[in-house]
């Protein structure tokens, strides 16, 4: 089948797909993914890589406080890039691409925050560069275990280039994804950088709108993610689907490169976050996160309604959405059904061994809609 007629088979399996965007709130609030997903504007991968940097990035002799110096530096000429890109005063194309770039200091940072490892809040402190995997049984390489167009996300977005990773870092008792991302998360492939770069190449010249980093969890595979960009040579929005417990360095490092944020915020409590996901902090991590993600782009939330949790967790959530992230839409997943642990041991999760209810569904609708909270056309 030829691209274009398998890009139009895809796109017939989700008419919603096109029509999510005479949504005037859709285009508005997507407005930047949507430019780079129609290549009208370049990634922000690909600005990023214009941004030239005086200093041999992989040498032993700068320490991580000199790397990180750097970074704030190139983080000031990237946003004068940014800015003068979005106003068509720049054509990146035009541009010199130097010997080494804001990409790649961001690239020598994450190897450094590998090991030992504190990519995520977790800070684990594995020693991943020799060969020792984390809390997240991520260690020295990427682990794949599928990629594909996936039809199933949220309208805007399909198809997605999804790339599942092996792994996660957190622990979640009901995981639908139990086998890639806890059980059997080592048994994937070990793909190098350049691997992962063919792979979006593959994903984008066969119609992707984007590329979907996800799993399991795509914090432990920072490092590589970002390596793969260096030797990408597509225009792809990068679409970064996470839990959001990466640490603030983590964070920092992802702020100039992602186009589009897929976050989850389901607990609005520690105590439910731990039970649950046995994560520690987890409204503090994700919240700080989440904002700032808010911040520095566009973005789709997802909130997962669970059975029983409508006061302790899709209020909260909900309410705090409202109040911090103004300009997000947001999907009210109406998904869940109990999994992995949940499925084998239900006594010990009474409260979510069942789906919700279409009361709880419809409180949940109802809260959104008395906030103001724009979900209709991502849920
Ligand atoms: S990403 Fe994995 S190895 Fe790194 S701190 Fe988190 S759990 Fe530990």
């Amino acid at each position: 089948m030829k691209v274009m007629e398998w890009i139009t088979t895809l796109l017939s399996i989700r008419p919603d797909a096109i029509s999510v965007w005479s949504h005037p709130e859709v285009k508005e609030r997507l407005s930047w993914y949507y430019r780079v997903m129609r290549n009208e504007m370049p990634a922000k991968f690909q600005i990023a890589k214009r941004v030239p940097v005086e200093a041999d990035l992989f040498s032993q002799d700068l320490s991580l406080r000199d790397l990180w110096s750097l970074h704030e530096e190139s983080s000031r000429i990237f946003r004068d890039y940014f800015v003068a890109v979005k106003k068509g005063e720049i054509n990146i194309e035009r541009l010199e691409r130097p010997k080494h770039s804001y990409l790649d200091v961001k690239v020598a940072i994450a190897y450094r925050l590998m090991s030992p490892c504190r990519l995520c809040e977790r800070s684990c402190g594995a020693l991943r560069l020799e060969g020792k995997p984390g809390v997240c049984l991520v260690d020295k390489d990427a682990i794949v275990h599928s990629y594909f167009h996936h039809m199933g996300e949220e309208a805007p977005l399909v198809p997605s280039g999804t790339i599942f990773y092996g792994g996660c870092n957190f622990k979640c008792a009901f995981c639908q994804n139990y086998d890639i991302s806890q059980v059997m998360a080592r048994s994937g492939e070990r793909l190098s950088p350049r691997e992962l770069a063919s792979i979006q190449v593959y994903l984008r010249r066969r119609g992707a709108r984007n590329i979907n980093h996800v799993g399991g969890e795509p914090t432990p595979h920072l490092p590589f993610i970002l390596d793969s960009l260096r030797y990408l040579d597509v225009s792809v929005p990068q679409l970064w689907n996470s839990n959001m417990y990466m640490s603030l360095d983590s964070m920092i490092l992802l702020e100039d490169v992602i186009d589009i944020w897929l976050p989850d915020l389901k607990y609005g409590n520690n105590d439910c976050a731990w039970r649950l996901s046995k994560v520690r902090n987890y409204w503090e991590v994700t919240t700080r996160n989440i904002k700032r993600a808010h911040e520095a782009g566009d973005m789709i939330i997802r909130h997962l309604v669970m059975p029983n949790h409508i006061e302790c967790c899709t209020r909260p959530v909900l309410e705090w959405i409202a109040k911090n992230t103004p300009r997000a839409l947001v999907n009210i997943m109406d998904q869940y059904r109990p999994e992995h642990l949940v499925a084998k041991y239900p006594k010990m999760y009474p409260d979510i061994s069942r789906r919700p209810t279409q009361s709880e569904m419809s409180e949940a609708y109802k809260i959104a809609r008395e906030l103001g909270i724009v979900f209709e056309p991502v849920s």
